[in-house]
């Protein structure tokens, strides 16, 4: 199991109200495996998918990344644990604008002082179809090559898990679909979890977790076959 989250709950405090954003949920992936987690505006799928990255703490349930439990960990542990198993992809590509692509894939890596830096980041962007756009600034290449630098740089240090938050988001078509296909490639050694309403994304997917108002739910089957059903 590459990760897994147990009994997730969420809650925040807006004013006088308070919002269960994640409610009770429990998700896991194992490495080779793509899930897809899909629901309406507000269902709960950043908050669910910043809970199994580390980037925020659950008010009930448990994280185990590679069997390892995060609420155990100090924060400085977590930052590490982050930085090292756990590759992000956000619809906005968030690349630094002054560095090169190259440098910017190399930069999870340069952190921890990790030897052939260039060589793996140039790997990385081999691998996502970029490697020509190497020493360019991010801002000279188009939205579907920013994002898959973005993505070259969350698989360069070879993650246990790919927490993807709609990545297609901000794309055309063809881009978006081309990213599908890379998560997929990726998918191979990795779990990934991809949040997404593109429509397109189940076509990816290993197995389809919807959510609503914080919880998983089992999807309402659609009227002809609920009506061919024996009652
Ligand atoms: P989704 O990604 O599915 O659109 P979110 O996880 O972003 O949903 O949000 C779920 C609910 O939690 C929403 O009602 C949102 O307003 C609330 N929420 C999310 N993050 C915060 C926060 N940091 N503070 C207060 N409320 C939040
Ligand atoms: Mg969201």
């Amino acid at each position: 199991m590459a990760l897994a989250g147990l009994g997730l709950t969420r809650t925040f405090h807006q004013g006088e109200t308070t919002v269960r954003a994640v409610d009770g949920v429990s998700l896991t992936v194992d490495a080779g495996e793509l899930v897809v987690v899909n629901g309406p505006s507000g269902s709960g799928k950043s908050t669910l998918l910043h809970l199994l990255g580390g980037l925020d703490r659950p008010d009930a349930g448990r994280v185990l990344l590679e069997g390892e439990d995060l609420s155990r960990l100090t924060e400085r542990q977590l930052a590490l644990v982050r930085r090292r198993r756990i590759g992000f992809l956000l619809q906005f590509f968030s690349l630094l604008p002054t560095l090169t692509v190259l440098e910017n894939v190399a930069l999870p890596l340069l952190l921890d002082g990790a030897s052939h830096a260039r060589a793996r980041a140039e790997e990385a962007l081999r691998r996502t179809g970029v490697a020509q756009r190497r020493a360019h600034r991010p801002g000279t290449l188009s939205g579907g090559e920013q994002q898959r630098a973005a993505l070259a740089r969350a698989i360069v240090t070879n993650p246990a898990v790919l927490l993807a938050d709609e990545p297609t988001g901000s794309l055309d078509s063809a881009s978006g679909q081309r990213i599908f296909e890379l998560l997929r490639e990726v998918a191979a050694d990795t779990g990934v979890i991809v949040v997404s309403h593109d429509p397109r994304a189940a076509g990816y997917a290993d197995r389809v977790v919807h959510l609503a108002d914080g919880r998983v739910v089992v999807p309402e089957p659609h009227a002809p076959l609920a009506s061919s059903r024996p009652r």
